[in-house]
């Protein structure tokens, strides 16, 4: 629990749990949205659910089991929260989400959970994705191979123990803090089934800026590529207090927010892969 209250204050003392400070050196990540083109509707397997009702914001559900699966069309959105959960803002923006009946995907960080177990949970039950973020948001890239695999590893245990007997709803999604990956963490990821989910449209809502400088420059961000993986963060309160006005925004623009679930494997496949 020190190490955990450290953590969080330094955090925010510097404003330093982004995800996006690019260290030199680190080769960029494999983005979802390299073939981005109009999703082929026509494959029954990949699609849950349909849209919300016409000027509805809620777009469909596509079960991911490999980045090929995440094809976006244009005009649609994936919301991803990274580094949570915390008290006090990952409820509010599970609000915001409720208000329009849209589905995001949270990057949980193993020591969040440890300690909020509780809110991992609530967000599971109001219907997102959790996913992982290793245990202590280090940079992966600048790690031993056998650390970062430790890392990844514990950050899965801890969440899943904080969902408990739904442990099995932890998808088998992975974002590399910093988005800071290696070739062979990639592959190791890959054999085990897990797919590792990048950003293409980055918030910086890690930066000193108003809520408002930060809905305008997502939503720009949004409206110039036509749709995107939106990187967000849960812990600060400036996304929280901007996201009612962002998805205002984004319906009266016609965007869709489309939902990821997994396709099949839980952690708990991935647990038991790692201890092999
Ligand atoms: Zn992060």
């Amino acid at each position: 629990m020190r190490l955990f209250s450290a953590l969080v204050a330094v955090a925010a003392a510097l404003n330093l749990a982004a995800c996006t400070t690019k260290p030199k050196e680190v080769e960029p990540p494999k983005l979802a949205f390299a073939a981005e083109q109009r999703a082929d509707l026509s494959q029954p397997g990949d699609i849950m659910s349909f849209p919300g009702p016409r000027g509805s914001l809620r777009g469909r559900t596509i079960r991911v089991g490999s980045l090929s699966d995440l094809v976006l069309a244009r005009g649609e959105v994936v919301l991803t929260f990274d580094d949570g959960p915390i008290p006090g803002k990952t409820s509010k923006i599970l609000n915001a989400l409720d208000q329009h009946g849209v589905k995001a995907t949270f990057f949980t960080v193993g020591q969040m959970a440890n300690a909020y177990p509780h809110l991992v949970r609530e967000v599971a039950a109001r219907g997102h994705t959790i996913a992982t973020h290793t245990q202590n948001h280090p940079n992966l890239a600048s790690m031993s191979f056998d650390s970062a695999v430790a890392e990844i590893d514990k950050g899965n245990r801890s969440v899943a123990a904080a969902l408990g007997p739904n442990r099995s709803r932890v998808a088998h999604f992975f974002r590399f803090p910093y988005l800071a990956s290696t070739a062979a963490l990639r592959r190791h990821l890959a054999m085990q089934g897990v797919v590792v989910i990048g950003a293409s449209v980055d918030s910086k809502d890690y930066f000193v800026s108003t809520p408002d400088q930060v809905r305008a420059r997502t939503l720009s961000k949004l409206e110039a590529r036509g749709s995107g993986i939106v990187l967000l963060h849960d812990i600060h309160a400036r996304t929280a207090a901007m996201l009612p006005q962002l998805l205002n925004d984004l319906k009266k623009r016609g965007f869709k927010v489309v939902h990821l679930v997994p396709r099949s494997r839980s952690v708990d496949t991935m647990i038991v892969a790692a201890a092999e």
